[in-house]
């Protein structure tokens, strides 16, 4: 009797060991609080033959995957170990479907986790494929509400974190971390440390401008979270978009936020109003190469116009 005891409770220890070895230590959402919950129609559902996508090696297991072509082209990193995968942000039904067999038929493992870089649709799209596989969905945790108060048609994440997580799979760490809200609040950068890599989405750039009137915008939080990235030891940022950035680009791209900041608030102060203030704004040369010039620069002004007005009081 004492020896099948003995022999139970080293299977159970095995097991446990087993079952352990992919993991994260976020905290549990309740799942069935959502299960009847109403959600818009899901534009990227396809069918989509024509779409391009890709799923390409940056180093050893780790991967980067596409899905259409530039400028509307998302990506995010996949992680591929014997325990099964992480991917980072699907962007799109008919690519989340894509991108499970491709990795199931090259690699012959299941998707383990998806994690969320922020509640934004056109990147999170398309976790319900994975995640009704079996696959774990981590997130930072003001990723529920929009996406839960939006209706989006993609998945509620399994777990979530406050400030910092970990995810260990086939014996690598995965770092999310939350630094500050800046685009969204909900913002998780995703470190890679043995592959000196880094997932920044849409808030680092390579050598492109900033999207839109930077919506969903936190200005001090951005420039922050830009801080702690260029603290890392990182060879490459895959920004979600576009291509791949180095360190270098984000200090480029920090240098240029703080200067459009500086400079709307300085015409905003001198009393300038928007049709006088956005003709004023000068950009470097080096700026006038960046990819979105012509498109994103006025539109850039604007959003820094609203979030200057917004966060500033003069004699009254
Ligand atoms: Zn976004």
């Amino acid at each position: 009797m004492r020896r099948s005891l003995i022999t139970l409770s080293a299977l159970l220890l095995t097991l446990g060991h087993l079952t352990a070895s992919a993991q994260t230590d976020g905290r549990t959402v309740s799942l069935a609080a959502y299960a009847d919950r109403e959600m818009l129609p899901d534009f990227t559902e396809g069918p989509c033959p024509d779409m391009p996508r890709s799923l390409t090696q940056v180093d050893g297991s780790l991967y980067r995957h596409t899905s259409q072509a530039i400028p509307s082209l998302h990506s995010g990193f996949v992680l591929v170990t014997d325990e099964g995968a992480l991917v980072i942000d699907p962007a799109g039904t008919c690519s989340a479907n894509w991108l499970k067999d491709e990795i199931d038929s090259r690699f012959g493992v299941p998707v383990r986790y998806v994690v969320y870089t922020h509640a934004h649709f056109d990147h999170i799209a398309g976790s319900q494929v994975f995640q009704d596989a079996g696959a774990t969905v981590v997130a930072h945790e003001n990723a529920v509400e929009p996406v839960v108060g939006e209706k989006l048609p993609t998945a509620v994440p399994n777990v979530v974190f406050d400030d910092r997580t970990t995810i260990t799979l086939g014996g690598e760490l995965v770092e999310l971390v939350h630094v500050a809200p800046s685009h969204s609040n909900s913002m998780t950068l995703v470190y890679f440390p043995r592959h000196k890599a880094l997932q920044c989405t849409d808030i680092c750039q390579s050598d492109t401008f900033p999207y839109n009137d930077f919506l969903d915008f936190y200005y001090d939080g951005w420039i922050e979270s830009l801080d702690w990235v260029i603290g890392q030891d990182v060879d490459v940022i895959d920004i979600g978009h576009y291509t791949p950035a180095t360190k270098d680009d984000i200090v480029d791209l920090r240098e240029y936020m703080v200067d459009l900041h500086g400079q709307v608030l300085g015409l905003v102060r001198e009393g300038q109003h928007w049709d006088q203030l956005y003709r004023n704004v000068e950009f470097k040369n080096e700026y006038k190469e960046w990819y979105g010039y012509e498109q994103m620069r006025i539109l850039n002004i604007l959003g820094m116009y609203r979030w200057v007005t917004n966060h500033r009081r003069g004699v009254w």
